[in-house]
Order: C-alpha cells, then sequence, then structure tokens
C-alpha cells in the first residue's frame, strides 16, 4: 500500500488516520471524564477527543491543537453551537450564560459590537439550562 499525503485528503478523513487514533486513545485515556459535564459537577465517562478550537481544516492545528474529552451528548450540543457562534451556550444555575464571551454577558452599551458570538438564541437553547 502506497503513502498517501493526508494533505491532499478531505480533513473529516483525517479522523480514520492512525495518528489520529493514537492520540484519540491517549486523550480519552489521559482524561476519561467529560470536561462539560465536570464542569457541571457531573461525571459521565467521555467518547470524544474533541479540538478545544476548531482546526478549520488546518493540519497543523488538526494534529497539535489542544484537546478536551468530552462525551458523546456535550460534543454533538454545546460544542457544535460554540463552533458556530464563537461563545459557549450553556446556562448557569443563576439563568444566565456561564461563557464570558456570550453578548449577553457584554458589557452594556457594546453589545452589537461583541466579537464571535452571534445572536441571542431564544428559545434553542433553554433546554441546555442546568437540570435536563
Ligand atoms: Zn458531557
Amino acid at each position: 500500500m502506497s503513502y498517501v499525503d493526508p494533505l491532499t485528503r478531505p480533513w473529516r478523513e483525517w479522523y480514520q488516520l492512525e495518528v489520529w487514533r493514537r492520540r484519540r486513545r491517549l486523550q480519552l485515556r489521559h482524561h476519561p471524564l467529560c470536561a462539560m459535564c465536570l464542569a457541571r459537577g457531573i461525571t459521565t465517562p467521555a467518547t470524544v477527543a474533541d479540538h478545544i478550537a476548531s482546526h478549520g481544516g488546518d493540519w497543523n492545528a488538526f494534529r497539535l491543537g489542544a484537546l478536551q474529552s468530552l462525551c458523546k451528548p456535550c460534543h454533538d450540543r454545546g460544542k457544535r453551537l460554540l463552533d458556530l457562534d464563537g461563545c459557549s451556550h450553556e446556562i448557569g444555575d443563576d439563568g444566565w450564560p456561564t461563557d464570558p464571551r456570550h453578548r449577553a454577558n457584554a458589557p452594556r452599551g457594546v453589545v452589537g459590537s461583541t466579537p464571535g458570538c452571534a445572536t441571542w438564541p431564544g428559545g434553542r437553547t433553554k433546554k441546555f439550562g442546568a437540570g435536563n
């Protein structure tokens, strides 16, 4: 079998490479619990090695970017919103978004200029609050 340069392949295929599988295994071995659940005081086994900052198809960021361990539900909902909007939509016990980058936490008067985070999602994230 001949060597295929991973950079010539679509980045979604990079997750099939042995270098990634090894890195994923190592991440989950060293950090076996979901980081997002842990932040809420919940102990959940992690199954996903997730790039904390989206690699955006950049090979070096894919290979070297910092990882966090997540359970699949946290990866599929919270992290997806984080990637899309640039901030977490996690709601704290006080009913307020926990991410300081969330536009609801921006100082008064500069909400419209908050970088990264998109519009307040309304009902879309109500179900992500504590207690679900
Ligand atoms: Zn979780």
